[in-house]
């Protein structure tokens, strides 16, 4: 176990790509280079909120002292790092942006393990970088709560996502117009240590590609197999490794939609080259189950990023890969194939996670249709996805009317139900007795199987916003239980969580609605 503060970082990002030393903070353009040298701007008084235990643990970092406090609010520097922030690019809401870059993200190096491999570490709200474009490169408190619990949340569910390390409250204001009407106020501050293998994006081969800087593409692309995918050998290395992008990013979806996770803003700066849920901003998880549910104010007009779309945007995005690696490719047949190939490898994921949380003992003959009516069915009544699915876990198997098939549900329903309604729900719900009558396997394993696959817990956004509220008047009891909770989320240990989103909650701004704003 190490201090963060010890000098044991290594940077061999910055040291194996061509990088802006100037430490300028002065926005810009910066052609011909992967990332911009940068220190944290200083705090004014630096204050742990929240220490991830189990993962300080498993990297081997010690519990923080006074001098990693102030590493961890941007204070402190030590002399093994190489503060920097990427130069990358992205399409947002389906155009093309143009370079972005790390605005507010400053990586202080990678942490090295004892496997060999090492983990980048990365302050986020630690203030300018050449790419904060028009903004303060500051975080406030509300979207850095959400962030830390949030990405810890998905880690403990089984998602594939970057993790956080610590939440640091800043001492300092920050001023947001939290819903772009004009009427900014000023919020108290924080900084996210956020922890992955690596947060290089598809926006990072997108930039070089725009460029026209084919030798940096390459070496990119290069360091990216070497370093993440290091099984990936030979002459089409390039192109096998897009396919495990692709199988990643697929299966990153597929989980989103097991756990009902809405991310909100997936443009490509914000989809991982690694396949991990990234940059928490206005997301949410379902309550009610609505595919055309986003909580994203910002995408209201569209409702691109929207829970039912996920998938396809995935691969609209790893199109946008599949374009920019294209220059590495002397012909790009196999790459268009590969990528056209997106939905028999999402469609075989998604049944098969379907049938996890339904039960199912495999997908076979009529079961996709099953799934698919009954896909429509949670569609057409909208229920509380979490509670509808622990309902089913339990189903009696001999409830077989409509009125009693009807009242079983009655507990994940925000609506009454029409006649026609009833009808549906007990239609699927009798089909669904009979199909399971059909499993080899015991119902006992079956309902371990839908133990494991149907969280009990999820952190819903109006308990997220009661926690925020009450840190912003100092008090963290919620906070901590939210913490615990998220920790478990397929036990009954936390059933004080369990229930319908309450009716206050419905049009609450900062919790029903989100912006970009953060
Ligand atoms: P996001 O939608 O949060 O992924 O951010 C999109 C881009 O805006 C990225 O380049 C961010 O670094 C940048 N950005 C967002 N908020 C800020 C901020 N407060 N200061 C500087 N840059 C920001
Ligand atoms: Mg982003």
């Amino acid at each position: 176990m190490q201090n963060l503060s010890s000098n044991t970082f290594v940077n061999n990002f910055t040291e194996s790509f061509e990088g802006d030393q100037s430490g300028s903070l002065q926005p810009r353009q910066t052609p011909g280079v992967l990332y911009s040298k940068v220190m944290p701007s200083p705090v004014r008084a630096p204050q742990l909120l929240a220490w991830t235990e189990d993962l300080a643990a498993a990297l081997g970092i010690s519990i923080p002292n006074e001098k990693d406090i102030a590493l961890l609010g941007g204070n402190f520097v030590n002399p093994t790092m190489q503060p920097y922030a990427a130069c990358y690019a992205g399409h947002q809401f389906g155009n093309w942006a143009g370079q972005l870059g790390d605005g507010r993200a400053i990586t202080l190096g990678e942490w090295p393990l004892s496997s060999g491999n090492s983990w980048e570490l990365q302050l986020k709200g630690a203030g300018m970088t050449p790419y904060s474009r028009r903004a303060d490169g500051r975080a406030v408190l509300r979207s850095s709560v959400r962030e830390y619990l949030m990405s810890e949340a998905m880690h403990h569910l089984g998602v594939p996502t970057t993790r956080a390390l610590s939440l640091v409250a800043t001492g300092d204001q920050v001023r947001r117009d939290m819903f772009y009407d004009g009427r900014p106020a000023n919020e108290p501050g924080a900084i996210v240590m956020r922890a992955a293998p690596s947060f290089l994006r598809f926006g990072n081969f997108e930039m070089l590609a725009a460029r026209k800087e084919y030798d940096h593409l390459r070496q990119l692309a290069d360091w990216t197999i070497e370093h993440f995918y290091p099984h990936i050998k030979g002459e089409d290395k390039i192109l096998t490794w897009f396919k495990e992008v692709l199988e990643k990013t697929a299966t990153m979806v597929v989980e989103w939609l097991r756990v009902g996770f809405v991310h909100g803003v997936m443009n490509t700066d914000n989809m991982s080259i690694l396949g991990l849920t990234i940059d928490y901003g206005p997301f949410s998880f379902l309550d009610a189950y609505d595919p055309n549910f986003s909580p994203n104010t910002t995408d209201h007009p569209g409702l691109r990023y929207a829970f039912g779309k996920q998938h396809s945007i995935a691969y609209w995005n790893l199109g946008c890969l599949a374009n920019a690696i294209a220059p590495l490719f002397e012909d790009t047949t196999e790459l268009v194939k590969t990528l056209e190939n997106f939905a028999p490898v999402f469609y075989e994921k998604y049944y098969a996670m379907k049938a996890g949380k339904m039960g199912l003992d495999e997908v076979k003959g009529y079961d996709i249709e099953l799934i698919d009516q009954f896909e429509n069915l949670l569609a057409t009544l909208q229920p509380d996805m979490t509670i509808f699915y622990q309902l089913l876990i339990e189903l009696p198997e001999d409830l077989r009317d409509e009125q009693a098939i009807t009242a079983y549900f009655m507990p994940a329903l925000y609506d009454q139900l029409s006649s026609s309604e009833r009808e549906l729900l007990s239609k699927n719900i009798k089909d669904y007795q009979t199909r399971m009558a059909l499993n080899k396997t015991s119902k006992a394993a079956a309902q371990s199987q839908m133990r494991t696959n149907n969280p009990r817990f999820i952190l819903r956004n109006f308990l997220l916003y009661q926690a925020i509220q009450e840190l912003e008047k100092g008090e963290d009891a919620l906070f901590k239980r939210l913490q615990a909770a998220l920790q478990d989320p397929y036990s009954r240990d936390h059933d004080e969580f369990f229930g319908l989103r309450p009716a206050w909650a419905n049009e609450q701004p900062g919790s029903a609605t989100l912006s970009c704003s953060s």
